[in-house]
């Protein structure tokens, strides 16, 4: 048998992605994906690489200069921004209140890090207050923050922590994967000296790019890292005399020097995924910043009211819940697995599961970028009263669609 007949083509089934993560990409950044490569000095090319600076820094609300693409998942974000901050002993404050924080303490001590973490309940967040306690206290070089994690559904403000990280002369970092273009993200406003993203949340792309942006400051502070053994490196610029960088892909010192004019060579731009960053930017800019978080926060309305609407428990102080993930209590007459099978065998619908404590206790339902749509969320909800009710939890069918159906008739959606 050839591997034709054993491997046919690709054609995954339709699937309506309303969990945490990834969602449907947008079809227009799909087409984009296809568009054929040129080579990586092609004028073509490191023009497009300069627009992507251009469009994400609106997209961050920055005039950072160095605002361009980390090649991998978010996580290739984060840890290429804290392997090329964090200085071997170098104290750092996490505050932790999901999964995504225990992931910045876990990366950061791989970077010999002394870290100093506090922890939240899993559904609250912490106040400035607390924050500023425990700089005083740790006086770390860095704070290290989430600002949307998924593993709970919560955002932790973060609008009133710059000025607490200027007051100490902290350098202050978000991952904000899971929260930019759903919520408000203000980088300079706010004081932010490393921000880093990913494509496959509310930028309604395929995972595999994260955008960053550093300010000056942080820039200063990674230029101050020796980058390359001498001799090895052809560069205009000169090393700085404090230790390595622990990783050569993830040196964003030489990523820089590849964006900026110097154009070293460092990896192969991951051009594909380029093109699809691109795209997501041109989506969100068309639409407006401000009207995408609109967006986000009416379907993130209409989900909770249909929710509420069939008599489930919204998990979490809802005061800090993000527009676009809810986390939603499993009541107790239903198994949550089975309720996610039917859902995906028979819908071809996907909501998520959870993770740690939460493990079986809620389940978490997206409704970002290109699902963040009336038709998506009065589908999700419509399939899941049926398997509820299905599987031995009664509800009045329908209500919960008409609670949603309600909040859209409310903003003249
Ligand atoms: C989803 C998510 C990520 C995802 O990281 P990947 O490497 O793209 O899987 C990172 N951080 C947060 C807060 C998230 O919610």
């Amino acid at each position: 048998m050839s591997a034709n007949a054993h491997y046919p083509q690709i054609n995954p089934p339709h699937r309506l992605l309303m969990g945490p993560g990834p969602i449907n990409a947008d079809p227009r950044v799909l087409r984009a994906m296809a568009s054929q490569l040129v080579g990586q000095y092609d004028p073509v090319m490191t023009g497009y690489m300069n627009e992507v600076m251009a469009l994400y820094r609106d997209v961050f609300r920055t005039q950072n200069r160095w605002t361009m693409l980390v090649d991998g998942t978010s996580r290739a974000g984060i840890e290429a921004i804290l392997v090329s901050a964090i200085r071997p002993g170098d104290k750092v404050l996490v505050p932790v209140f999901g999964r995504f924080g225990h992931l910045l303490c876990e990366i950061a001590r791989r970077c010999r890090a002394e870290v100093h973490a506090i922890e939240a309940p899993w559904g609250e967040v912490f106040t400035p207050d607390q924050i500023e306690e425990a700089i005083k206290k740790v006086k770390p070089r860095l704070l290290l923050t989430v600002q949307g994690d998924t593993s709970t559904t919560m955002l932790q403000p973060l609008a009133e922590l710059g000025d607490i990280c200027r007051r100490h002369g902290v350098l202050f970092y978000t991952d904000a994967t899971a929260s930019l273009g759903g919520n408000e993200l203000q980088t300079d406003a706010w004081g932010l000296d490393a921000v880093s993203a990913g494509l496959q949340k509310c930028l309604g792309g395929p995972s595999g790019s994260s955008p960053v942006t550093l300010s000056a400051q942080m820039e200063e502070a990674i230029r101050r890292r020796k980058h390359v053994e001498e001799g090895i490196r052809t560069a205009a610029h000169e090393d700085g005399d404090e230790e390595m960088i622990y990783s050569n892909y993830f040196d964003l010192g030489m990523v820089m020097d590849y964006w900026g004019p110097e154009r070293l060579n460092h990896h192969t731009e991951a051009t594909s995924m380029l093109f699809a960053a691109r795209e997501c930017a041109r989506i969100m800019l068309e639409e407006g910043m401000d009207n995408l978080i609109a967006r986000h926060a009416l379907h993130g309305d209409a989900l909770l009211a249909g929710i509420q609407g069939m008599g489930l428990e919204p998990f979490g102080d809802l005061r800090h819940k993000m527009n676009n993930v809810l986390g939603v209590v499993i009541p107790s007459q239903v198994h949550g697995e089975a309720v996610r099978k039917l859902l995906l065998e028979d819908f071809h619908i996907e909501i998520g599961t959870s993770f740690g404590p939460l493990q079986g206790k809620i389940w978490r339902i997206g409704t970002m970028g290109y699902n963040a749509r009336k038709d998506c969320v009065l589908q999700t909800l419509t399939a899941l009263e049926a398997v509820l009710n299905r599987l031995g939890f009664k509800t009045t069918q329908g209500a919960a669609m008409q609670a949603a159906w309600d909040v859209y008739a409310r903003s003249a959606v």
